[in-house]
């Protein structure tokens, strides 16, 4: 059976940087956790970052600039968590390939998960066109990266 690989905020998991999680009550997720094909994965998380740990937006372009060293990821604080972040988008690389995941389900306009749009690095809570570093990474390798808002077209590659 095919796996999908799913933000773990999005299936409850109290993981984003503000301590709570962003519940996706989607019903054919529902399903594919009855499945069994859903991984839960915490890119941030899964690089060693604490939960609460401040905000962080990617400066001075997107998740295919920070990946290329043209851009930073930068906290609210000051704090350069470039690392990190480029850290999580490899772990969570590294699962899907484990697993032969395809197909991702990643929350919109997160640093690391975005796929359409991100933050503008200036903390103005300005949303631009844009990926996150996690997305950049999975789409440079050909999986195939949705946001909870577009799981349907996610469900229709494999035959839903
Ligand atoms: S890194 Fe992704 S999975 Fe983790 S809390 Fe942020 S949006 Fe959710």
């Amino acid at each position: 059976m095919e796996k999908i690989l799913v933000s773990a905020c999005l299936l409850g998991n109290k993981v984003r940087y503000n301590g709570k999680d962003l519940l996706c009550d989607e019903e054919i997720l529902l399903q594919w956790l009855n499945e069994g094909r859903v991984i839960p994965f915490c890119p941030e998380v899964s690089a060693g970052l604490p939960t609460p740990r401040a905000p962080a937006e990617i400066q001075h372009g997107g998740g295919d600039n920070v990946l290329t060293h043209q851009a930073r990821v930068i906290a609210n604080t000051g704090d350069d968590v470039t690392a990190q972040f480029i850290a999580g988008a490899e772990n969570t690389l590294k699962t899907c390939q484990d697993n032969q995941i395809r197909i991702a389900i990643l929350t919109e306009s997160s640093p690391s998960c975005g796929s359409t749009t991100i933050y503008n690095g200036q903390f103005s809570g300005t949303k631009v066109t844009g990926t996150g570093v996690t997305t950049a990474l999975l789409m440079r390798h050909g999986i195939r990266v949705f946001s909870q808002h577009s799981i349907r077209d996610a469900a229709a590659l494999i035959g839903y």
